[in-house]
């Protein structure tokens, strides 16, 4: 039987908010001391009243018009009852009937492929408490309980779980530029829950789904959902599919999704309007003021790296990838351009409309190959060390090919270290690349004196060896003399 993977996701995303949801608690990480930005709110005491927090709202709709939801204009909070020890209260405040905003899309794509993928909703909610295990106690941490959450809720859309990842590291990029929260997953800044269940390809019914939680990275998601395929495939094989929902989690050690009795399990939350809360009505006008706001999103900005700039796909997506990086490109790119109207005589006439392509692409190899490595993993750009001024200066000297590669390699390192113009760095170490046939053909003497045997058989016609001989002069001039004129230097010695 062909069967077909349905999946769809649950979003957790901690709000970049300065504090909690419903009280002036500072919004703490996780490396605050435990139970210190707590109030009687966020503790549940009889008698104290919510507050509802405006930049989490603004977040939350922003987020929203983002993901083009349709924008309630009239929201409100709703109590979710359930008991466990994180819930001082009994309840959570979520938006229940009234989200912020409702059917969404998001554009991502796979493998080259462009998809959109439904969203149902967006809705507010505040954190509950951290529960950490201890030998044979529980301890519980009050600064997470009250945080905002903001949930996404997509469809059943995805239907492998190369789609899932695809869409979700689309998301994370989207939240991050938008500026809601920094999404680091390992940080539980964004959580994922995913629902799978198969069906009979074809088919459009669907069948008892199966919740995995506990899923902290890109990695796991994709392993879990590909485990919980396989696993929920062979029960259909051999006829006895899932006849009812279920919760697993993820064990990443083991690689396999274990079934979990789940709190809320067959649970009735008694959803009701939130009484000490009123309803809260946007005006058209500020819901346009938010959209203003909204800075570029990642999907339009690689289009516009793509058509302005004539940068590859591949190379659009690394570096519009982190905001600074992509500003960083923007400004190198504009510094290049000033120095094509200067007509300096080293850049041998060429013209940004002409030769865009050709410098997109040496913008693009020594800042995505050889600049982004140098900062480490995080692919972070350094603000003051490298400036985009002195990078681009460094790209026109490439450009020019008055230092060769290693010299060029060896001037970025040291750019990277000390913050220092490339001129200084080329000047002081020697590295410019030596083009003087006079200056190079005494170098060149010295080092076939030292070669009598390869040349002697270079004169007998073994040919080959002259790039033997190259390279020994090459290294005599610590890589800086240009191996097309070492080249010509030494044919013209055996004319
Ligand atoms: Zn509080």
């Amino acid at each position: 039987m062909d069967l077909e993977p349905v999946i769809g996701l649950e979003i957790h995303v901690q709000l970049k908010t300065a504090s909690k949801m419903f009280c002036a608690c500072a919004n703490v990480s996780d490396e605050t001391r435990p139970n210190t930005a707590v109030c009687p709110v966020c503790l549940a005491e009889p008698g104290a009243l919510p507050v509802v927090n405006a930049q989490a709202l603004a977040l939350g709709l922003q987020t929203a018009l983002a993901l083009n939801a349709t924008i309630n204009t009239r929201v409100r909070f709703d109590r979710k009852s359930y008991f466990y020890p994180d819930l001082p209260k009994g309840y959570q405040i979520t938006q229940f009937h009234l989200p912020v905003g409702v059917d969404g899309t998001l554009a991502y794509d796979v493998d080259g492929q462009a998809r959109s993928a439904a969203i149902e909703r967006v809705h507010l909610e505040e954190d509950a408490a951290k529960l950490l295990h201890r030998d044979q106690a529980t301890l519980i941490d009050f600064n997470r309980a009250g945080t905002p959450l903001l949930e996404i809720v997509t469809g059943p859309v995805f239907h492998a779980p190369g789609e899932a990842r695809a869409f979700l590291e689309e998301l994370k990029l989207l939240l991050r530029a938008i500026g809601v929260s920094d999404a680091d997953m390992e940080k539980g800044q964004l959580r994922v829950d995913a629902n799978v269940s198969l069906r009979p390809a074809g088919t459009n019914e669907l069948h008892p789904k199966t919740e995995i939680k506990n899923l902290n990275s890109f990695r796991a998601i994709e392993r879990a959902l590909t485990f919980e395929v396989t696993r929920q495939a062979a029960l259909w094989q051999t006829g006895s599919p899932p006849d009812a929902a279920s919760t697993r989690g993820w064990d990443d050690m083991k690689g396999e999704t274990v079934e979990r009795r789940e709190k809320e399990a067959a649970h009735d939350y008694r959803y009701f309007p939130e009484p000490d809360l009123p309803p809260i009505v946007y005006a058209q006008q500020d819901i346009e003021r938010l959209q203003k706001e909204l800075p570029e999103l990642p999907a339009a900005k690689r289009t516009r790296f793509g058509r302005l700039y004539l940068f590859t796909e591949g190379d659009a997506r690394v570096l519009t990838r982190d905001h600074a990086l992509a500003n960083f490109t923007e400004q190198v790119i504009s510094e290049l351009k000033d120095w094509l109207k200067t007509e300096d005589p080293k850049s041998r006439g060429a013209t940004w409309q002409v030769h865009k392509r050709e410098f997109t692409k040496l913008v693009a190899n020594w800042l995505i190959n050889r600049l982004v490595p140098l900062f480490g993993e995080r692919g972070q750009i350094v603000p003051g060390k490298v400036t985009a001024e002195n990078f681009a200066e460094f790209l026109t000297y490439v450009w020019a090919e008055e230092i060769s590669a290693p010299a060029a390699q060896e001037v970025l390192t040291a750019m990277v270290e000390t913050g220092a113009d490339p001129s200084n760095i080329i000047d002081e170490r020697g590295l410019r690349t030596v083009k003087d046939a006079q200056a190079l053909a005494g170098i060149v003497d010295r080092v076939l004196a030292k070669f009598p045997k390869q040349v002697a058989e270079y004169r007998s016609g073994k040919t080959p060896v002259l790039q033997f001989l190259v390279g020994k002069v090459m290294a005599e001039t610590r890589g800086t003399a240009d191996p097309k004129i070492v080249t010509d230097v030494i044919v013209h010695k055996f004319q």
